[in-house]
């Protein structure tokens, strides 16, 4: 009954944000159209270029909200399997280098010895740290450094994603997490939003600290397997159609 109950739940957001989609998506082809018959109307139109390059603009802007949304209602099983930290984080690592280094920004990362698996999703997991870090990327056009340092307490992962860019200010903290709530020009505002849906998902946490001009340090909590027999008990296959 409880299980029929949150996935109706589930269901209505998902309604509420495709509905969202529609009407995010809505604004840039507005865009696009408006220039197209401005274009239409008149030839050889002395901005041209410059139109071109807002709806060229627009049509990235509605793409990226698309792309978004497909990957976060997309079907499939949340496949959860024992991964150790340092291979996590070396992946992700590799996944960002090419643009961190196109940015003049290095990311180092701090790991502890001998820290124990965690039990994840790793396609997830990496999907959670890919939209932290792009953000950090985001948040120093004059390059800088991302640090990703990693330690246990408490039976607890945490993993912290510092970046030395823009901060950011009481407003902005206050709704990042929120659907759709973007300070780009062609952000989508869903990146923290399904970062953190993934990571409740996995029973953890995502916190936010930040200093508008200093920088922000996101760090991620998630539970360690309690005991080894308890890892005996999961099929590795958890149904569920999206990281709800
Ligand atoms: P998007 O990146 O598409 O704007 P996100 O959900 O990833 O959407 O982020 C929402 C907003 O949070 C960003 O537009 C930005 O204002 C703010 N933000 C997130 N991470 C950082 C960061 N590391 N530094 C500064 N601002 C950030
Ligand atoms: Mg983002």
């Amino acid at each position: 009954m409880q299980q029929a109950v949150m996935k109706a739940e589930k269901l209505a957001i998902m309604g509420q944000l495709a509905a969202q989609v529609m009407h995010e998506v809505k604004n840039p082809l507005t865009t696009v159209k408006g220039f197209l018959q401005l274009l239409k109307e008149r030839q050889n139109y002395p901005n041209q270029q410059e139109y071109l390059d807002i709806m060229l603009e627009a049509i990235d802007h509605a793409n990226n909200i698309i792309a978004d949304f497909l990957h976060l209602a997309r079907p499939g099983y949340s496949c959860r399997k024992r991964y150790a930290p340092e291979k996590l984080l070396s992946e992700v690592s590799m996944l960002m280098e090419s643009e961190a280094a196109l940015r003049n920004i290095s990311i180092k990362t701090v790991i502890p010895e001998n820290l124990p698996p965690v039990w994840i999703d790793p396609e997830q997991m990496k999907q959670v740290l890919v939209n932290i870090i792009k953000n950090s990327l985001e948040a120093m056009p004059e390059g800088g450094e991302v640090t990703i340092k990693t330690h246990c307490r408490a039976r607890e992962l945490f993993i912290a994603i510092s970046d030395t860019g823009t901060g950011m200010d009481e407003l902005v903290l206050e709704n990042i997490f929120e659907p759709f709530f973007t300070t780009k020009t062609s952000g989508t505002g869903l990146g923290l939003f399904i970062a953190k849906q993934i990571v409740h998902n996995h029973k953890g946490d995502i916190m936010v600290e930040s200093i508008p001009g200093k920088g922000t340090t996101i760090t991620i909590t998630l539970p360690l397997p309690q005991r080894e027999e308890e890892h005996q008990n999961y099929t590795g296959i958890h149904p569920g159609t999206h990281p709800f």
